[in-house]
This record gives C-alpha cells, structure tokens and sequence, in this order.
C-alpha cells in the first residue's frame, strides 16, 4: 500500500478513537498527508525506500516543531508556534515518518498521570477509566490503542517507561547523551532523555536507531558511533548472561501482583539460561527525595524563560512587573508553581548547600551503586512502578503519593543509565504490568537484546 493510503487510514482511525482516549493535544492530518505524498514521489522516482517511510507516529508536545503549535501541556504555551524543528522530529520526518500531531503530557512533562495536563486528560486504553500513566500518557496511549505505530516521549525521571508498563507497550529512556535534547522544550536538562514506545522491542530498536547520534546543538550529546542496534536482536539470551535483581525494590508499597509477575519474569530468565541472582543498592531508596531536590531546582530555572514576552500566552497589565506576575500566575498550573517554589527555595543562598549540594551528593552515591552492581551482573531487574495504572482522580490530591509512582525509574535518570519497560503479564483487573530492565551505559544494544528475547 502506498504511504497516503495508511496515513489515510491512521487519519481516520486517530478520529475514531480520540473522542474516547484523547492522547492527542493536536492532529496534524494536512502535514501527514503532504509527507506521506511526497514519501510515495520519493518511492515512484525510484529513490532508496527510507527506514521509517510511510510509519505513521506520533509526538509528545514538549517537542519544538516547526509551523505546529507546542504547548508543552501548558496554558503559558497556548498558541506557541516554534519557528525551528527539533533534531529527533527532524530525523523522523527526513526518513520518511507520518507524524500524525502531538501527543498530550503533563504540564512541562511534570507528573506520573498525564492529569497535571492543562488541557486534557487521557484514557489507559485498557480501561478508560484508568490514567494511562505519565508524563508521556499520550504517547503511550497513542501506540497502546494502535493510534499509531510507535511514538516519542520523555523521561526525566520515568516519564517514558511507567506509561509503557502502565499502558502495556515497550518504553525505552536511552543513556543520557544518547538523543539529542535539542528542541525539546527543557523540564531538568541533567536527566531529560528523549525515547521511543513501540509494540515490539525490534520497533523501539528500529525507532531509537533513527533518533540516536551527535548533535552539534546539543553541548551534551554524545560523539559515538550508532551501532545498528534492530540487526544485534537474536532469539538467544548471550552466554553467561548476569542478571542481578535489585533487593531493594522488593520492599513495601509494592503490589504483590506486581511483584508476583516480576519474579515469574525473573524464573523465566533463569530458565533461558541466565544466572540470576540478588544485588543490593542501598542508596537505591534516596533517588526519589534526591530527585525531588535535584528536578525542581533544574526546572525553576528552565522556567524563568515564560515570562509572557518571548512566548505563548502573555496576560494583560498595566506594567511591566505585573505583566510578568500576571502571565505566570495564570499561565502555571498547581504542580508547575510548586515545582518552581521548591526549586528556587532549594537553591537559595540560605539553604544551597543543605538541599540542593547534598543532593547532588547522594546522586552520586547512587550512581556508586550502580557502578558496583555493574561491575558484578550485565542487566539488572526491578518492577517498573509498584503497582499498575490506578484510576483518574485517585491520586489527584496528594502529591506525595503520586510521586511514589516514579520509586524505580527515578534511579536510573540520577545515574545517566538507559532502561526499557516491557510488558510482564496482568493483574486481576487486566491492567497490564512492566517489568524493568538496566543495563550500563550505552549498552542499549544489550539491553535491547535481552529484552526482545524475554518477548
Ligand atoms: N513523574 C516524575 C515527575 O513528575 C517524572 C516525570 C518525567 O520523567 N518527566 O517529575
């Protein structure tokens, strides 16, 4: 079938199920068709079919994309038109992608729900009543109800993979450096990571081969060959594969279904010939208030930059200061404004060093942890999230425990590492479970490796 067939078809299935999911902030049917046309004048001029022609996918809204409102989930950014493409977007768009519009998230990518959303709120496909996790719910959702073929998200801290486990898809967070972050609007620059959802692991594989590479644009993006990491997949585990499973994410607060699903996980690695066994990272436990130092201090400075003039919405005033005040009092969400104060307040002169240098000191420790465990096992295992997607509104009220959402990925950003969510099973309900797998980093080759196999 030729490209504007299936973007036609994408089109209208994406019209279809919206009313019912709303992963989309924003469908972008006039561009998908104009790509998929000139993706079959490339075909019938007989040029090299490239990787990801005709595929239609979707974007998370924290992505600049040129001529196409972004709007980072956020009032402040209503009516936000980029005047520059993102380097992923671009990637996707020069092999021949359909991107069929922009997938809703959390208002600055902050949340584990996609709720925090200051337009919409989206459905887990696998119950509608359910979040679909977040901050990445769109795209997750997008892909979970064949929307589209695969998509992008962000993960500053799980963003990407508790709404892959949430919504039963594959979700990748790459090693830090390993994806441009140019373009993509900055919610804490020292662990955003763009990665891929997909059905499959041999898709995100595909997906992360397109958006990975140096990018001159990105001070912090890696100088390093691509490996083709689609073409390393094999059905065997590689011999004398290590996997450690980390104690610490076994404790309480984790739902025993879950944990159930996760262990069955781990008795089928061993029966594929892995040796599997326990590993302890003690400071494992101090991600999570580490990171709630760590990401608002990064975001209240990302954030000053809405100030009504350069950008989006700007509120009327009579001065200069209350044009500021104003824009930012209206144009902020609840969870936005509380973010900024504990950044700015963690970052004052007074309490620098108790908060925000401490914290940086215990990231650290905890990438310490890692690197020992890595020095004794090839992938680590943990559960993706402690429990599987909860019900819209549950958790709406008390911040402390949706931010419990993010204990095991949270980790991993502090510590730079890559890690992939895949699917593990069901609990009574039919929401589907994730299991989480780590490798050291840049080792997605294997880590995509082990987990296609385990697939
Ligand atoms: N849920 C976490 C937060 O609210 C992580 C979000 C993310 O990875 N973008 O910050």
């Amino acid at each position: 079938r030729s490209a504007v067939e299936i973007a036609t078809e994408a089109i209208a299935r994406v019209e279809q199920l919206e009313p019912k999911l709303r992963s989309f902030l924003c469908t972008t049917p006039t561009q998908a068709l104009a790509q998929a046309r000139s993706v079959d004048a490339k075909i019938a001029a007989g040029e090299q079919i490239p990787l990801l022609a005709g595929i239609p996918i979707a974007l998370k809204d924290n992505m600049c994309t040129q001529g196409i409102v972004t709007t980072c989930g956020s009032k402040i950014l209503a009516g936000f038109i980029p005047p520059y493409e993102s380097t992923v977007t671009q990637k996707l768009q020069d092999l021949g992608a359909v991107s069929l519009g922009k997938t809703n998230l959390d208002e600055f990518a902050m949340g584990s729900s996609t709720e925090n959303s200051a337009y919409q709120v989206t459905a887990n496909p696998w119950d509608l009543e359910r979040v679909p996790g977040g901050s990445s719910g769109g795209s997750a959702a997008a892909v979970s109800g064949s929307e589209c073929v695969v998509s992008l998200g962000s993960d500053t801290g799980g963003s990407i993979r508790q709404p892959a486990a949430f919504c039963g898809v594959v979700g990748l967070k790459p090693t830090y450096g390993l994806v441009s972050r140019f373009g993509l609007v900055a919610y804490a620059s020292s662990l955003d990571q763009i990665g891929p959802f997909a059905r499959t692991v041999e898709d995100a594989a595909i997906l992360l081969e397109a958006i990975a590479g140096y990018d001159p644009k990105d001070s912090t993006s890696l100088k390093i060959e691509i490996p083709k990491y689609s073409q390393l997949l094999t059905p065997d585990l590689p011999k004398g594969l290590k996997i450690g499973v980390i104690t610490e994410t076994f404790g309480e607060g984790l739902d025993p279904q879950v944990a159930e699903s996760v262990h069955q996980a781990i008795e089928h690695f061993r029966a594929l010939g892995a040796e599997v066994r326990e590993i302890s990272c003690p400071r494992f436990r101090y991600g999570l208030p580490t990171y709630y130092v760590i990401a608002p201090s990064e975001a209240s400075a990302n954030l000053a930059r809405y100030d009504g003039v350069k950008y989006g919405f700007r509120a009327e005033a009579d001065n200069l200061m209350s044009m500021y005040t104003q824009t930012r009092a209206a144009g902020f969400g609840a969870e936005v404004k509380r973010r900024i104060m504990l950044g700015t307040y963690a970052l004052s002169a007074g309490y620098y060093d108790a908060y925000y240098l401490k914290a940086q000191k215990v990231r650290t420790l905890i990438k310490e942890d890692f690197e020992v465990a890595f020095s004794e096992v090839d992938i680590l295992i943990t559960p993706t999230a402690p429990t599987t997607a909860f019900k819209a509104g549950e958790k709406t009220a008390d911040p402390l425990s949706m931010y419990l959402s993010d204990l095991m990925t949270i980790p991993v950003n502090l510590a730079g590492l890559p890690g992939i969510s895949i699917p593990c099973g069901f609990d009574d309900k039919g929401m589907p479970i994730g299991l989480q797998l780590l490798s050291n980093v840049l080792r997605e080759d294997l880590l995509l490796q082990v987990a296609h196999v385990y697939e």
